[in-house]
């Protein structure tokens, strides 16, 4: 492999004033990180994008990352410091001997490819490149008291950005010796590589490449996001129907709750009929065939299975497509058990399977007056619907 990708996004980021890390912040129908990941994985000379989280972010990762690349890799936990986070994703790239990689910040999300070019298009002659913009401002020195204590002057200085790009070798033996010498001081790669005696060159940078830092930058690149996104998104609705007969039992699943009842449902799974109509109707809202198809009740493996992987199987496949939930709602038809006591606990169960807020599910329930196969209490039916968002570009 030539060339990987290290995005790094295991900060805490707690200056941008947000309980989630600003890396995972939405930017319209995108996030930060996913931008960020998406200069990469959309670069042509980059073949694996690694990206490196804190171990408590697996589900805001996921949640901030709809796009789908063969180039991204499963993501690996990061370590107490920025330092430790970008050894232990190099590291995880090692097995994959990649001969140059780009070391970037989660929340820098608008790298021009031309900056990645121009980082690697260095890495020819020198072992390592940082982009970076030379200092525009007048710079003070503070006394201590908010009083300048003198003018500094600027020449020569310039202000690092990432991604910063080294020969793989190289940067990976400079961070395995600065843990050794219990170096955990260094605030980006360049420092580490000029520790270890790598010559590191600098490249022009872009201005549109800032780092977001604050809740204002990131209102600003929520923006920016907003006027020039050319993907637009699509309403798609889907429907799904389900039934399933009672038989011996006490207990019924219905919407991912289980309801003590005279009877069981009976099926091949627990029989969760309201789950087993949602499924399909994000399936159908996306065109991706139906439950029996990704969940055939010939395979043993679905035997008594849990409805709420088949419901969560369908939003994975709704994200995988960069698609949004906008609602679903269900409607249960019988005459027993009584739904309305249960219905807070269904709403709640089915927008956490969805991650999606409470508000945008609906729970229904009606009987048929004593008409049909439910008003002989033969059996349950359950009607969902769903609309989602699915991105598209003019030209689709
Ligand atoms: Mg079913």
């Amino acid at each position: 492999m030539r060339t990987a990708a290290l995005i790094v996004a295991a900060g805490r980021g707690t200056r941008a004033g947000s309980e989630t890390p600003k890396q995972y912040a939405r930017l319209g129908a995108t996030s930060v990180l996913q931008e960020a990941v998406r200069a990469f994985t959309s670069h042509t000379a980059v073949d694996r994008v690694q990206v490196v989280i804190h171990a408590d972010d697996a589900v805001p990762y996921e949640q901030s990352l709809s796009l789908s690349s063969d180039k991204l890799a499963r993501p690996v936990a990061g370590g107490a410091s920025r330092q430790a986070s970008v050894r232990l994703g190099l590291e995880a790239l090692a097995a994959e001997a990649p001969e140059r990689v780009l070391i970037h910040d989660a929340a820098r999300p608008f790298v021009p490819a031309a900056v990645i070019d121009r980082v690697l298009a260095a890495l020819d002659t020198h072992p390592g490149a940082v982009p970076a913009l030379t200092v525009a401002d007048t710079l003070k020195r503070d006394s201590g008291s908010r009083t300048i204590a003198a003018t500094v002057p600027r020449d020569g200085l310039w202000r690092a950005q990432t991604p910063q790009g080294f020969r793989f070798p190289d940067i990976l033996s400079a961070h395995r010796n600065a843990l050794r010498a219990a170096r955990d001081d260094f605030t980006d790669d360049a420092a580490i590589a000029e520790w270890a005696g790598l010559s590191v060159a600098l490249v022009e940078g872009a201005a549109q490449n800032i780092k977001l830092t604050t809740a204002e930058d990131v209102a600003e690149a929520r923006h920016r996001i907003e006027t020039t996104m050319t993907v637009s998104f699509e309403p798609r609705t889907g429907t799904g129907f389900d039934v399933h007969r009672f038989t011996a039992g006490s207990s019924v699943w219905l919407c991912g709750v289980e309801i003590p009842h005279s009877h069981a449902l009976e099926g091949h799974s627990d029989a969760d009929v309201g789950l087993h109509a949602l499924t399909d109707a994000l399936l159908g809202a996306i065109g991706d065939g139906d439950i029996g198809q990704h969940f055939p009740p010939s395979d043993p493996k679905w035997k008594g299975a849990a409805s709420h992987l088949f419901l969560a199987d369908a939003a994975r496949r709704v994200r995988e497509r960069g698609g949004r939930i906008t609602n679903v709602d269900v409607t249960l038809l019988c005459e027993t058990p009584r739904v309305s006591p249960h219905r807070p606990a269904m709403q709640a169960r089915i927008a956490q399977i969805l991650r999606i807020a409470p508000d945008r599910v609906g729970i229904k329930a009606t009987t048929t007056e004593g008409l049909g196969f439910t008003g002989r209490r033969e059996g349950i039916a359950a009607m969902a619907s769903a609309l989602v968002l699915l991105p598209f570009s003019l030209g689709d």
